[in-house]
Formats: C-alpha cells, structure tokens, sequence
C-alpha cells in the first residue's frame, strides 16, 4: 500500500497566524490560530509556531522528523518564494527575515513561502474552484486585497516575484481615495474591509458588516442594493483590467467579502460584462473560491508543497 503524505499549512497575518494540518488529499485533519507575536523576534516566533504545530498533530500519532510529513508552505506578507526572504513587512515589523530557512530549522522539513494570494490560488487549483481551469485569477477580498495568478496551470510570480499585485490596479473613479500602499485610487482603496466600510458609510451614514449587507439584499432593500451595485461596479472596473491583459476563464472570489456569494457575483458578472472589451463579453465566470473564506492560503500551504515534492 502506498504511504500516505501529509504537510502543514502556514498562514502568518498581521493579527493571527493559522495552522493546519492536512493529507494529500486536501482534508484539514487538525487546524489551530495564535496570535501573531510581534514582541518575539521572527525566529522566535517560528520557534514557536513549531512548538504549537506539533502539539496540535500529537494526538494524531505525529511528532517532529516523522517521515510522512513532507514538508510545509507558508504565507506572510511580502514573502519572497525565490528568495525564501521576507525583505520587509511592515505590518509585522519584519525586515530580511529568512523566513524558509527559519521554517526548515524548527520544522526538520522542506518549505515553501509565498504571499497569501498566490497561496490561496494554488490551493484553489489543486482541490477548490479552479481545478479544472487552466487560466484563472484569485481575488481575495480581506482586510486587503491580493490576486494570485494561474496562468497555463502554474503559478504566474512576475520577476522575482514582484507581480500579481492585483490590489493594486488603478481604478477610473469620480472620487479620489488612497490605498494603504501610498498610491491613489488603486483597487484595494475602494474594495478592503476599510474600503468597503467606507462606502457603506458614505451610503447609509451607518456602520455594517458584510453580513448584514447580504442580507438586507437578499431582502431586496434598495440601499443594500445600491452598496452591493456601487462595490460591485469598483470591483468590475479592476477585473476588466486584468482580464484584458490576461484572458482568464474565470475570476474566483476568496477572502471575508465572498460570503455575499452567488448574489454578489452576479452582480459582479453584470457590471464585467457591460464594461469588459468585446471579445470578452460573455466569456469570463465569477465564482466563489470553495475552500474556506478564512483558511484559503492554508489549504494552498499545503498544496503548494504536495506540489513541490512532486517535482
Ligand atoms: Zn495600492
């Protein structure tokens, strides 16, 4: 009988870092989040996400240097999968963290890093939406919001790593807002937690969560209405950029702000396909990512190293 493989799955964010453990066939055996501790030094930190990491597969018969754990990927901010460096992340006060090497040191196995995105994009692939499309374009919608790339079935980087920054596509608006990078009206400037709340906000002089906002929409009030069309036109005018460069078969939305689902990405279709060149009218899909609003860069952890050792 063939041996059965397993790999962790890593995603360390700015508030909380999250672990999951897996099987090479995507389920999620065992999941744990700690705070991300940014009093600690990053190898200390990793120190001790490997600490909590085998604590949480002890129960499961798995300790540190058991050979049927392959190995892990990670996802951190600006994480570099050439490089295996974090240069700088501001978020976390890193700067030139040699994150994989870290990673190898406390967990006695090969890894991987990428940025969230690309992550979640590779997990999508191997065992969520996306895997049976060649061309697609992930979108997570979060407390920011990152694009990862599959282009001809693989993982598009740009050079050294510095592309598919999808948040950070100009967008035509009558009104000017900055984006959390410095630049102006970038996409992440309207469609961020922050962004999206902002609208709300100037729509309703209210405070509401995207919960509530999907569901006085399901009810038909119209100044849901108006919200989910103004987000979703925002949204569609970065889309219409990259799929014109691009030509994906389809855009997967990911991140907290799917959970407006199905209703949310046909209203996202719509505005596409009025606005979209075309030769693209028509052809691209809108479609939730399958995995997990919260734990898509997880799965795509460890799909990303399956992927890796298959090589
Ligand atoms: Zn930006």
């Amino acid at each position: 009988m063939k041996e059965l493989h397993y790999a962790f799955g890593i995603d360390i964010g700015g508030t909380n870092t999250k672990i999951g453990f897996f099987d090479h066939q995507g389920a999620l055996l065992s999941y744990h989040h700690i705070p991300t501790d940014k009093s600690l030094t990053p190898e200390k930190f990793i120190e001790r996400i490997a600490q909590e990491s085998f604590t949480l597969v002890a129960p499961l018969g798995f300790s540190r240097g058991d050979k049927r754990i392959i190995g892990l990927g990670a996802g951190a901010p600006m994480a570099n999968f050439f490089t295996g460096m974090v240069l700088e992340a501001p978020n976390l006060g890193w700067k030139n963290v040699p994150l994989k090497a870290h990673f190898e040191k406390y967990f006695s196995v090969p890894s991987v890093i990428e940025n969230d995105a690309n992550l979640a994009a590779v997990g999508e692939k191997r065992w969520g939406s996306g895997k049976d499309l060649s061309d697609f374009v992930l979108i997570t919608l979060g407390t920011g919001v990152g694009a990862g790339l599959i282009l001809n079935n693989s993982l598009f980087r740009g050079h050294d790593a510095l592309g598919a920054e999808g948040g950070h596509v100009l967008i035509p608006h009558e009104k000017k807002r900055l984006c959390s990078c410095g630049g102006m009206n970038h996409l992440e400037s309207f469609l961020s937690a922050q962004g999206i709340k902002q609208t709300i906000h100037e729509l309703t002089g209210e405070e509401w969560k995207i919960e509530k906002l999907g569901q006085l929409y399901h009810e038909g009030n119209q100044r849901a209405k108006t919200i989910i069309h103004t987000i979703a036109h925002e949204l569609a005018s970065g889309l219409t950029s990259m799929a014109v460069l691009l030509g994906p078969q389809a855009f997967i939305i990911g991140g907290g702000v799917s959970k407006l689902g199905e209703p949310f990405n046909q209203v996202i279709l719509e505005k596409l396909n009025e606005i979209v060149h075309f030769s693209l009218k028509g052809k691209i899909k809108i479609i939730s990512a399958t995995l997990s609003s919260d734990k898509g860069a997880i799965y795509g952890g460890a799909a990303h190293i399956f992927e890796e050792v298959k090589k």
